[in-house]
């Protein structure tokens, strides 16, 4: 089925977003929470913990406003900040379908085709900062404002392992008109670091919050049933605890890269961030992956029926986990250890060339 976007007013009224959760999506122009990193990573935590699809379409939100208040300028920033506490709902679609998204300039502005896939909140977002390529090549961020401009939202091939609720559709743009002031930033802003690779740490914080749910949920369950004082179920009972720690472990380590980046913004601060996140990402992969694992044994094949919570959140987590290029983080996160020893077996060197001398 395809169904034609309606205005933002009927979108609204399907939103199950609290008002003041959309509207304390606020950075600054360095792009820092205004409440600060932990308050950030803690409520998207939470909301992961409340419902995955959820997570999701708060962490587009707070992506949103992060690049806005970071790339745009003071009207744009002002703007967005008016927009969310009005309960508009934001989003990033970058992920291209095959007929990818591209702008062109033309006299009066600039116009916008093709069409993005994975579009979470397709249905609700009425705010998409969405990512298009120029004739030259490079990647513009255009924030369009879709209760004011019509798009084709196609919902038919959305029939996901798991996040169904995400509504990540495809969004196509049939020459939609923008003018400048829709245009985000400089073109290839979108990718810079720290805030593209280390941006990860706010769905590492909705995994971490759906782990942190499995666990809870399981060791409930388990007393529910009577047999919490089985050694088996005990040992997988503290399995499954040391992996939600060492998820909210692996969060507290991005953010403190986070907070070394914003009292000292360098280039090493920089490519700490994106190291602490990239290890973050793959930690919190592999205890969510622990975690389903042991939750699927301690409540079996009774416990994985509905309106049982651990089918759902179980297949929403496992779909959630599939993040853009999770080999390549890995990689990032071998070659700096490589680059490590390097600089350490040169300092050695030095030391010693020098101390001899
Ligand atoms: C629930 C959900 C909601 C989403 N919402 C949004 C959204 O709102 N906006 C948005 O922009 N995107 C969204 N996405 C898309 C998301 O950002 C990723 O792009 C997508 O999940 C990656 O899909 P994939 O695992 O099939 O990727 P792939 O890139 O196909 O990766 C699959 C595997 O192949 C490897 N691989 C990747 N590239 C190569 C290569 N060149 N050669 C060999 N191996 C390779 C990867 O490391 C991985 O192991 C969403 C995804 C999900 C699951």
């Amino acid at each position: 089925m395809i169904v034609d976007v309606v205005l933002g007013s009927e979108r609204r009224a399907r939103r199950r977003f609290q008002r003041d959760a959309l509207a304390r999506a606020c950075y600054d122009e360095r792009g820092v929470f205004l409440e600060g990193r932990r308050a950030e990573l803690d409520l998207l935590r939470a909301m992961g913990g409340v419902e995955p699809s959820l997570g999701r379409l708060y962490e587009g939100h707070f992506n949103a406003a992060l690049l806005v208040a970071l790339f745009g300028n003071e009207e744009q920033r002002r703007r967005a900040h008016r927009d969310a506490t009005a309960a508009e709902l934001f989003a990033v679609w970058n992920t291209q379908d095959q007929d990818p998204v591209r702008i062109e300039p033309r006299r009066s502005g600039y116009v916008l085709s093709g069409a993005k896939t994975w579009a979470s909140g397709a249905d609700s977002v009425t705010r998409a900062l969405i990512t298009a390529r120029r004739r030259d090549g490079g990647v513009q961020m255009c924030l369009v404002p879709l209760d004011r401009c019509s798009a084709t939202v196609d919902d038919s091939t959305w029939r996901p392992h798991g996040m169904a609720d995400s509504n990540s559709f495809r969004v196509a743009f049939d020459e939609i008109e923008l003018v400048e002031d829709d245009l985000i930033g400089a073109p290839d802003d979108y990718e810079r670091n720290p805030w593209f690779g280390g941006g990860a740490l706010r769905f590492v914080a909705v995994h971490a919050g759906i782990v942190d749910r499995l666990m809870r949920e399981t060791l409930t369950y388990l007393v529910q049933q009577g047999r919490s004082e089985d050694p088996y179920q005990r040992a997988r009972a503290g399995e499954l605890r040391v992996a939600a720690q060492s998820a909210r472990n692996w969060l507290r380590t991005g953010e403190d890269a986070w907070n070394a980046f914003d009292a000292a913004p360098t280039e090493r601060n920089a490519a700490t961030v994106v190291d602490a996140v990239d290890m973050a990402r793959v930690a919190v992969e592999r205890a969510a992956l622990d975690s389903i694992e042991l939750a699927v044994r301690s409540v079996g094949a009774h416990g994985l029926v509905e309106p049982l919570p651990f089918s759902k959140l179980i297949c929403d987590l496992q779909m959630y986990l599939r993040q853009p290029a999770p080999d390549a983080a890995l990689a990032r996160v071998g070659t700096a250890g490589f680059l490590h020893v390097n600089a350490s077996r040169s300092a050695v060197i030095a030391d010693s060339t020098g101390s001899s001398r």
